[in-house]
């Protein structure tokens, strides 16, 4: 069997939203305008969006014993996510509580519930389970980080390679960095984490090795309209701490919603790294995937399927890489 799956271990939610003209001020009632009720959490959007380009995904995740159960399953399917490394554990679906104003400003409150009840001997299950059609492991933070601690290094020695979305920003154990081929945190994850503000290529860069000295092999800087940074250090013997530093510019869109850009992005680059494209090619895959989340209202409704992603990438098939010259220091090499 061909081992070109993704693996998602991370968190299930219902995504409760209500909008109205403006956001209550605190202790006040307002009427709203409308109201939905979505799959969200950053591990199930990911999923999705590696589904939805084109790579048999498998969600790892824990959902209740409720009405929410259902929604957030049948959807997961409905989009082509494998659920069969999804648990049911007693109590309630996470959920995350989010409102909107007419002008888009947002607030949210995350209850994990049955979030916080994945544990690192059922990621192991579902790395044995999975393991000949997986390739790509994608993790963010929104599950209990020892899970995730484990899951990374579980992963490495399964021979996975490891994507860590550092999302949403928070203190991690420090040897988890080792596992971790590839981490693609956006500017305020990235200055949450290295303690120094990334604001724009130059600091991204700064970011980035910031990254690399703990034992990261790639590290991608996600900015928004202002594209990505990527850093690779290769670490083999002929080219010993050989760095190459590209900034991808993002691609021409208009934007309405930014929401879920980050997940299209790091969905997208998994799947592709689990169809065997290089770094490159996959990095331009996901940017292109974030660009059309931009273009669509909302989180898990706003993922781009294959066709669209590869129809962008047509549109702007020369966008060019552009190389940043590597510190003095620093020895130029390729790319691992
Ligand atoms: P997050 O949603 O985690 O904050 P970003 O906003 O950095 O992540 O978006 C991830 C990627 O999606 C970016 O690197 C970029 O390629 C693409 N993207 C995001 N916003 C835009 C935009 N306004 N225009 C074009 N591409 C975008």
């Amino acid at each position: 069997m061909a081992r070109d799956g993704v693996l998602v271990v991370g968190s299930i939610t219902a995504d409760v939203t209500a909008f109205s003209r403006r956001l209550p001020q605190r202790g006040e009632t307002v009427l709203g305008d409308d109201f939905t009720l979505f799959l969200g959490g950053k591990g199930a959007n990911q999923a999705v969006a590696a589904a939805r380009a084109g790579a048999p995904t498998w969600m790892v995740g824990c959902v209740g014993e409720d009405l929410f159960r259902d929604i957030v399953m049948d959807s997961l399917r409905e989009h082509g996510v494998h659920t069969s490394e999804v648990r049911t554990v007693p109590g309630r679906t996470g959920v995350a509580h989010i409102r909107v104003d007419a002008s888009g400003e947002n607030d949210i409150v995350i209850t994990p519930l049955a979030n916080a009840d994945l544990t690192a001997e059922m990621v192991d299950r579902s790395i044995a389970a999975t393991q000949d059609r997986t390739r790509v492991m994608l993790l963010q933070l929104e599950i209990p980080a020892a899970v995730t601690r484990h899951a990374a290094e579980a992963g490495a020695d399964a021979g996975f390679t490891v994507v860590l979305d550092p999302a949403p920003a928070q203190a991690l154990p420090e040897d988890i960095w080792p596992y971790v081929d590839i981490v693609t945190p956006n500017e305020s994850e990235a200055t949450a984490l290295t303690g120094s503000e990334v604001d724009g290529v130059e600091s991204a860069e700064r970011a980035a090795r910031w990254f690399l000295d703990r034992g990261v092999r790639h590290a991608l800087i996600t900015l928004g309209g202002a594209g990505a940074v990527s850093v690779t250090r290769t670490k083999n013997s002929s080219a010993p701490g050989s760095e190459v530093t590209s900034h991808f510019p993002a691609f021409p869109v208009v934007p309405v919603d930014t929401t879920a850009a980050g997940d299209a992005f790091t969905g997208a680059l998994g799947a592709a790294l689990a169809a065997g494209l290089d770094n490159d090619l996959a990095v331009r895959r996901g940017m292109a995937a974030g660009a059309l989340a931009t273009t669509c209202p909302g989180a898990s409704p706003s993922l781009p399927d294959l066709t669209a992603v590869s129809a962008l990438l047509d549109t702007h098939p020369l966008l060019p890489v552009h190389p940043v010259p590597a510190p003095a220091h620093i020895t130029e090499g390729a790319t691992s």
